[in-house]
């Protein structure tokens, strides 16, 4: 019963523990497995260490040995395995200043965020949950390992962690532990805003995202953070998944104010996918006939334009304008791309060179505008994707 994973990595316990250390799994594969949710990575925990894990495994790549993280190779598959630590001072309410090697799992589990999350589990399936994670997972409820007010203190991303898994997993937050939100949220500007963006990302495709943004919000904790306190978060509503790329769009379609994304230190890819998210969605009204659509769809592609359709519920309920349903709809688009004569420039039928040849004129703004309305004419199907006919129609019907 969705243990497939755990037997493929079971080889790597046995071997640590022929070499006389413990060796657990810990974390979100064990919750994930009592809540018979699909498990996704496995992380170990063992009292041997990294030094030791090197020497037991052929194959080994120290991913963050300082922290006591080694990443084996096994049978193709990467698995972390971390020595048992206990975490030293949270001087700055960052990471801890230094890392504590130990030799046994409770000290281990103490120091992990919630009960759901600190339970750890042997090679024969036997649970070890010092701290009612079982029970939390029954009462469906996120509370801390210890007092929650020390706990934020020390790292206020847990706070966003525990959000996070109230989207993922349609949990509580347990009173004292939401309490101790309140009191400690301040402290999420210490945060670097990667940790941040991480944990975002996975909120905000949570299925119970609506419940946890609600909380982001009464939390008022995105005054805490760059970018986002610079944006009035209250003028939108999340009332269903979303990618991070396509909240942000929204965000920023419903602010007047652009704060610049780079302080989210996100990739090139996603700064680019938020702006084809906005761009598709802005011209979206403007979709009102069979020639506009065919051209949306090739500048934007069906894929992108496809996943808009997906939110336009969240779209709807934050009174952005879209098109009607009746012109764009999934069946229309992939009508469209399948009967495209072109889904990019460069299958055009002439060049910029061909058109400078043809007019002998030199290059200019002109150029730019004469190759977009071939392109439209081409898209639209007013004229055939051929050098010949195109020159033809650009002699007749274009202004140059
Ligand atoms: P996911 O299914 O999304 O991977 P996860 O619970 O495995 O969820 P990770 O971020 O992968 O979450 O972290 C692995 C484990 O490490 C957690 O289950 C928790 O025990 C511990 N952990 C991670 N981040 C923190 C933190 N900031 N403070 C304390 N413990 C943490
Ligand atoms: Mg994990």
């Amino acid at each position: 019963m969705g243990n497939e994973l755990f037997e493929k990595a079971l080889p790597i316990l046995n071997q640590i523990e022929t070499h006389h250390f413990e060796a657990y799994f810990v974390g979100g594969a064990v919750r994930d497995y009592i809540m018979h949710r699909t498990i996704h990575d496995i992380d170990i925990t063992t009292s041997a260490m990294p030094d030791e894990i090197e020497d037991i495994f052929e194959h080994t790549i120290p991913i963050g040995k300082e922290h006591g993280t080694i990443n084996v190779v096994f049978n193709n598959e990467n698995y972390e395995v971390t020595t048992f630590r206990s975490e030293g001072d949270y001087l700055d309410h960052r990471r801890p200043s230094e890392v504590h090697f130990v030799r046994n799992l409770y000290e281990d589990v103490q120091r992990r965020d919630f009960t759901i999350n600190a339970i750890a589990m042997d090679k024969n399936y036997k649970i070890f949950d010092y701290f009612g994670g079982q029970k939390d997972i029954q009462s469906k409820l996120i509370r801390t390992v210890g007092n929650p007010s020390e706990r934020f203190k020390e790292d206020a991303l847990r706070i966003i962690r525990g959000l996070r898994f109230q989207s993922q997993l349609t949990f509580d937050i347990h009173t004292e532990t939401f309490e101790a939100m309140q009191l400690t949220c301040s402290d999420i500007e210490y945060l670097s805003i990667e940790r941040i963006v991480v944990e975002f990302k996975k909120l905000i495709l949570g299925s119970n995202v609506k419940q946890s943004y609600h909380n982001l919000l009464s939390l008022k904790l995105f005054n805490h953070i760059p970018f986002f306190n610079e944006l009035d978060m209250t003028c939108v509503y999340i009332n269903e998944p979303l990618e991070f790329e396509q909240w942000l769009a929204i965000l920023l379609i419903k602010n007047d104010t652009l704060p610049s994304l780079k302080q989210l230190k996100i990739s090139n890819k996603e700064k680019s996918d938020i702006h084809t998210y906005i761009d598709i969605i802005e011209t979206l009204p403007q979709i009102t006939s069979k020639d506009a659509l065919k051209l949306f769809v090739y500048d934007y592609s069906d894929y992108y334009i496809l996943k808009v359709l997906n939110i336009y519920s969240v779209l709807q309920n934050n009174q952005i304008p879209t098109a009607s349903e009746l012109i764009i709809n999934s069946l229309s688009i992939k009508q469209v791309v399948q009967h495209l004569q072109l889904h990019e420039r460069k299958e055009m039928d002439v060049n910029g060179k061909d058109l400078l040849d043809h007019f002998n004129k030199n290059g200019g703004p002109w150029l730019k505008n004469v190759l977009r309305e071939i392109e439209c004419a081409i898209v639209t199907d007013k004229i055939k994707n051929n050098k010949e006919e195109i020159l033809k129609w650009v002699n007749e019907n274009v202004k140059i």
